[in-house]
C-alpha cells in the first residue's frame, strides 16, 4: 500500500510538473472544422468563399490587430485615400464587378519617357520596347523547356542575352527595368526565367477606382464576429502528426492556446515562412521546404508628391531614363501620374514607383 501511494504522489507531482512546464495543457482547446491562418487578401477571400457556400465552420487566426494584412493599408494624403496594395488588378475582374467596385481599365504601354534633360524620348523607347519585347517572346522556348523539365531554370537577364536583348543606355535600363523589375519588385538577374514566362499573355489591367466607404473585403468583414475572427493571435506551430491538425498560437508559453481543426490552410507571406519562426510538425517535406527558400522576397514602395501645381502630361506613367552614374538605376524612374481625369484630377500627385533593391 505504502508503494502505490508513492507511486500516486509521483503521478500526480509529475502531472503537476508538466502542467506547469507546459501552461498550454491548462489551455481550452478551441475547435472548427477549418482553421484560417491569415486575416489578409488570401485568408478573407477563403473566408469568403466559405461563406458563400453557407459554411460557417471555421476560425480565422491573425496576429495583428486588424484584418486586411499587405491588402488594406490606407493611405489619406492630399485629401485623398490611397489603397498601395491593392491598386492595379489583372486577369477575371467579373468578380470585383459583382462586388461593386469601380475599375478603370488601365495601359501601362501609355506612358512618357524623358532624359536627365527632360527631354520626351517616348519614340526611341517605343523602338526599344518593340526589340526588347521580340526577345522576350523568344526566351519562351527556353521557358517551356524549364516547364517540361527538360532544361535547367536560368535567370532572365541571361535568357534576355541569349536571345540577343542586352542594355546599352540609359533608355534601354529604363525600358527594360519597366518590363522585368518593376513589375515583379525584384532584379531580373534574381529571378527565374519561368516568373515571366505566361506574361507574354499580355492581360488587360485594371485600377480599382472605387473601393466604396470601406476596403475590398468589406463584405466579408461585415459576416465575421468574434467567433470567426480571432485577432492578436500569433501562430508559432502547426502539428498535423495526430489525426486532427493543432495550431498553437501565443508569443510566449504562458499566452499559449491551441486550436483544433480538420484542415488548415495557411496564408502566411513568404517572408514570414522564411523566417523559420513557425515550427511545422512534422518538419515541411524537403521539396516544399526547397520552394520556400528559393524565392526572394522583392521590393514595391510607393512614394507619394504632391505639387503645387501640374507640370507633366496626360500619360500613365512617366518613366525617367538617367544616364547618371551614382545612383542605382531602380532609383525614382517612374512616376503613377494619378492626376488624371478618372482618378484625382486636380491633385498635383504623383506616385513615384520604387523597386528592386531597397533604397
Ligand atoms: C506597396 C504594395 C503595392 C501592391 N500593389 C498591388 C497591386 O496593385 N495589385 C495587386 O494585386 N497586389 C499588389 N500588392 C500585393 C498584394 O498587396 C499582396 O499580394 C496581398 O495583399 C497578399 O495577401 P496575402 O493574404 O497573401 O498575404 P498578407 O497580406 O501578408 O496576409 C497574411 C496575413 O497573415 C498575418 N500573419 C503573418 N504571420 C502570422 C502569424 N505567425 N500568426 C498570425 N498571423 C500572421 C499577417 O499579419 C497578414 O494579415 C502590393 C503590395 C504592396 C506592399
Amino acid at each position: 500500500m505504502a508503494g502505490h501511494s508513492h507511486i500516486k504522489m509521483w503521478i500526480i507531482s509529475t502531472l503537476l510538473l508538466m502542467s506547469f512546464v507546459h501552461p498550454s495543457l491548462a489551455n481550452v482547446k478551441k475547435e472548427a472544422k477549418y482553421l484560417i491562418l491569415g486575416a489578409g487578401a488570401g485568408g478573407l477571400h477563403a473566408a469568403r468563399l466559405l461563406l458563400a457556400q453557407n459554411i460557417t465552420d471555421f476560425i480565422i487566426l491573425e496576429g495583428t490587430n486588424q484584418i486586411g494584412g499587405r491588402s488594406e493599408r490606407s493611405v489619406d494624403f492630399g485629401g485623398i485615400t490611397f489603397n498601395p496594395g491593392d491598386m492595379f488588378v489583372y486577369g477575371n475582374i467579373d468578380y470585383l464587378q459583382r462586388l461593386g467596385f469601380g475599375l478603370q481599365k488601365y495601359d501601362f504601354a501609355f506612358w512618357e519617357v524623358r532624359n536627365d534633360q527632360g527631354e520626351d524620348i517616348t519614340p526611341e523607347a517605343n523602338t526599344q520596347d518593340g526589340i526588347l519585347y521580340a526577345a522576350k517572346e523568344a526566351t519562351n522556348d527556353l521557358a517551356e523547356g524549364v516547364v517540361k523539365h527538360e532544361r535547367p531554370d536560368i535567370d532572365q537577364k541571361t535568357a534576355m542575352a541569349m536571345k540577343g536583348w542586352l542594355a546599352k543606355s540609359p533608355l534601354d535600363e529604363i525600358v527594360q527595368w519597366y518590363y522585368f523589375d518593376f513589375d515583379q519588385g525584384i532584379q531580373m538577374k534574381r529571378e527565374s526565367l519561368v516568373g515571366t514566362y505566361r506574361q507574354s499573355l499580355q492581360p488587360d489591367y485594371y485600377l480599382i477606382t472605387d473601393y466604396g466607404d470601406s476596403g475590398l473585403f468589406s463584405d466579408v468583414e461585415q459576416q465575421l464576429d468574434e467567433d470567426h475572427l480571432h485577432l492578436g493571435e500569433v501562430v508559432v506551430k502547426i502539428d498535423q502528426s495526430g489525426d486532427k491538425v493543432t495550431v498553437t498560437t501565443g508569443n510566449t508559453p504562458s499566452e499559449e492556446e491551441e486550436y483544433v481543426a480538420d484542415y488548415v490552410l495557411v496564408t502566411f507571406s513568404l517572408g514570414v515562412l522564411q523566417q523559420g519562426e513557425l515550427t511545422f510538425i512534422p518538419p515541411l517535406p524537403e521539396w516544399k521546404t526547397e520552394q520556400l527558400c528559393r524565392y526572394q522576397r522583392g521590393t514595391i514602395e510607393g512614394v507619394l508628391l504632391r505639387f503645387a501645381s501640374k507640370f507633366w502630361s496626360d500619360a500613365e506613367w512617366i518613366l525617367h531614363a538617367s544616364d547618371r552614374q551614382d545612383v542605382d538605376y531602380h532609383h525614382y524612374p517612374a512616376f503613377l501620374n494619378v492626376d488624371r481625369e478618372w482618378m484625382h484630377p486636380g491633385s498635383n500627385i504623383l506616385v513615384a514607383i520604387l523597386t528592386g533593391k531597397k533604397p
